[in-house]
């Protein structure tokens, strides 16, 4: 047992912090994580397939702007995965945390072509 314990406790002090030093250091991510929906204007048409498609009603279109409610993204891709015009696509950003509910909606203007 006292070995045991002695073991755990110096662990931490012979291998070293096994967390990263965030925010100092930025985080490294797996290629396939998802993070910040973007649209890019110029592609979309706003037809609206994201907005049927998300299952959390986070993604708004109102006349010729996108909106983006982060408070109910669950960053899922499957707007742009329905997106006729592959415009919109999740980069990688994942550190989005803000001090007020309304900071976490983004708008963008869009395209309104028929
Ligand atoms: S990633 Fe998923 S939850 Fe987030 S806006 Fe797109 S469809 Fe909605």
């Amino acid at each position: 047992m006292w070995h045991d314990l002695r073991e755990r406790l110096l662990r931490p002090l012979v291998r070293g912090p096994v967390t990263a030093r965030h925010p100092a250091v930025a985080p490294v991510l797996p290629p396939a994580a998802r993070g910040l929906p973007v649209v890019d204007p110029a592609r979309c048409d706003a037809t609206g397939a994201c907005v049927v498609a998300c299952p959390t009603g986070a993604i708004a279109l109102d006349g010729g702007t996108w909106r983006l409610d982060l408070g109910r993204c669950v960053f899922c891709a499957a707007c742009a995965d329905a997106c006729p015009r592959q415009a919109i696509a999740l980069t990688g950003r994942v550190e989005l945390a803000a001090g007020e509910r309304t900071a976490v909606v983004t708008t963008t203007a869009v395209g309104t072509r028929s």
